[in-house]
């Protein structure tokens, strides 16, 4: 196989092990099937924002060109801090947009990466969001009627909680053994008495397992952008990276806008 194209973030589908796919080009790159060969991905040193298509030397916010970064509605504070959200009072850079995205139901989970982390997403982007993050277990913690309320429920319960992922202990599934639901009764004691109405009751832990096919002990990551190639084999794909037999990651997102050619024999 041989593909030549822009790339953009690995799409998934929650299956047992998950399944990944690259859009590269025009073109969907099913990604699951090499796992085991050896890969070739050369970078074409040509990045174009993923908006405006315009030609540029480095993404803001993965993908973007600056211009695009400080306008567009998918750019703005919100994004990573829901409760910084505005659009409940009815201020947003695009109204329309944050009609559907932030004015529509939005869910807090808790999820078990390297470690416990709370996080608001919107219900049309789960369970992506957790793969994306290499979660390995998950469970929803409560749903709002918008982004910024749900980003007040993360706000209280992040207090509790010490939310930084280590993506090498992601990566190599090392990770605190806790019971999610045991974490999720004790941490909603936690929230102020006008949040509690937006609690789940009877919500499970959802298991998520990815497809790796050996263990390593350690990992280093790969700059594409520096040694422009990358050709070995491929031996698993978590979160969104693709994890090499030589201990070398390659983190996709990272990259998204970038023009890729990516061969196989
Ligand atoms: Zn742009």
């Amino acid at each position: 196989m041989k593909f030549k194209g822009q790339i953009s973030k690995m799409i998934s589908d929650i299956a047992n092990p998950i399944q990944y796919s690259l859009p590269i080009g025009e073109k969907k790159l099913i990604l699951n099937k090499y796992i085991g060969k050896v890969i070739k991905i050369d970078f074409n040193d040509e990045i174009r924002c993923i908006n405006c298509n315009n030609k540029i030397k480095k993404t803001y916010m993965q993908g973007y060109c600056y211009p695009c970064f400080i306008t567009l509605p998918q750019t703005e504070d919100c994004i990573f801090k829901p409760h910084l959200c505005r659009a409940h009072l009815g201020e947003a850079r695009d109204i329309d947009w944050a009609e559907k995205n932030c004015l529509s139901p939005t869910y807090v989970y808790l999820s078990l990466t390297s470690n416990l982390k709370v996080g608001v997403t919107r219900h049309n982007h789960i369970p992506s969001r957790w793969i994306d993050q290499g979660a390995h277990f998950a469970i929803k913690f409560a749903v709002t009627p918008n982004r910024y309320l749900a980003g007040l429920i993360e706000l209280e319960i992040s207090k509790h909680i010490s939310d930084r992922t280590q993506w090498r202990k992601m990566i190599l599934g090392q990770y605190e053994k806790l019971d999610l639901l045991q974490k999720k009764d004790e941490l909603q004691y936690q929230l102020p008495g006008e949040l509690k109405k937006y609690l789940l009751k009877d919500e499970k832990i959802i298991e998520l397992k990815y497809p790796v096919i050996q263990n390593l002990d350690k990992i280093k990551s790969f700059n594409i952008e520096k040694f422009k190639s990358i050709d070995k084999k491929l031996i698993g794909i978590k979160g969104q990276y693709l994890i090499f037999d030589d201990n070398h990651v390659l983190n996709v997102r990272k990259y998204t806008g970038y023009n890729f050619t990516i061969s196989s024999l």
